[in-house]
């Protein structure tokens, strides 16, 4: 069979990994989230004491950090289990400036290419479909209002015991947004080739079935040509 990948890119908090875990699940593919790789990076930079913002000092640390995605969405951080302090209020509002480092950049596209050469895979981040993978088969790029993405997250943030407010949430968000569709190197944008889905009014469930009403679209088309 055909191995297949698809790109699902767009804003903070815009329920990408939620439905991409679920349709990597119904579809039998690999899910990839390349954002829980940005965000070791960042927690490895803060559990030295090092400033985010402060590039040469993080870009050092690049020999150091050795971050593997395990079967059941695990996320390790040289051989430690990380997948919860990754999610903390403190990761999520110093990862943009970590993101935004070049070389930090290639050291982690560079595992996500290798990841996607062996199984089908769906992969979200920022630029999956830009840069990433600009071949895949499948581009989305997925995107709801401010409010929206903010209500979510903080919902899924107290559901897992993670303190915060929504005020700082949404304020996180806006910054993340901003940072990120400004820098430099692959910043956050659609593919020209990518199908926009407003997810704003949609539940998972409809999230979910409108991305493999778009793969299957996609891959019959191929079929066709
Ligand atoms: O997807 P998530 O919100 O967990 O990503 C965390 C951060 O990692 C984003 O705000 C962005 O700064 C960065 N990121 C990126 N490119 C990706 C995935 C994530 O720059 N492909």
């Amino acid at each position: 069979m055909k191995k297949i990948a698809v790109a699902i890119d767009g804003p903070a908090a815009a329920g990408k990994s939620t439905v991409a875990k679920q349709v990597a699940e119904i579809k039998g593919y690999t899910y990839i989230d390349t954002g829980a790789m940005y965000r070791a990076f960042t927690l490895y930079c803060l559990n030295k004491g090092v400033d985010c913002q402060d590039h040469d000092a993080c870009v050092k640390l690049i020999p150091e950090v050795n971050i593997e995605l395990k079967p059941g969405h695990l996320v390790f951080l040289n051989g430690e289990d990380v997948s919860r302090e990754i999610r903390l209020p403190n990761v999520s509002g110093n990862v943009s400036y970590i993101a935004s480092y070049k070389e930090i950049r290639l050291a982690l596209v560079e595992l996500q290419r290798k990841m996607a050469e062996t199984s089908s895979v769906i992969m979200d981040g920022r630029d999956i479909g830009t840069y990433v993978l600009p071949n895949a088969d499948v581009k989305i790029f997925q995107i709801a209002s401010v409010e929206t993405r903010a209500i979510r997250r903080y919902d899924e943030n107290i559901s897992k015991g993670i303190p915060c407010t929504l005020e700082e949430i949404e304020e996180d968000v806006r910054k993340r947004d901003y940072i990120d569709s400004h820098r430099d190197f692959a910043p956050l944008k659609p593919a020209a080739d990518s199908v926009l889905l407003d997810t704003s009014y949609l539940n998972v469930e409809q999230v979910v079935e409108k991305v493999i009403e778009i793969i299957d679209a996609k891959l019959a088309e191929e079929k066709d040509a």
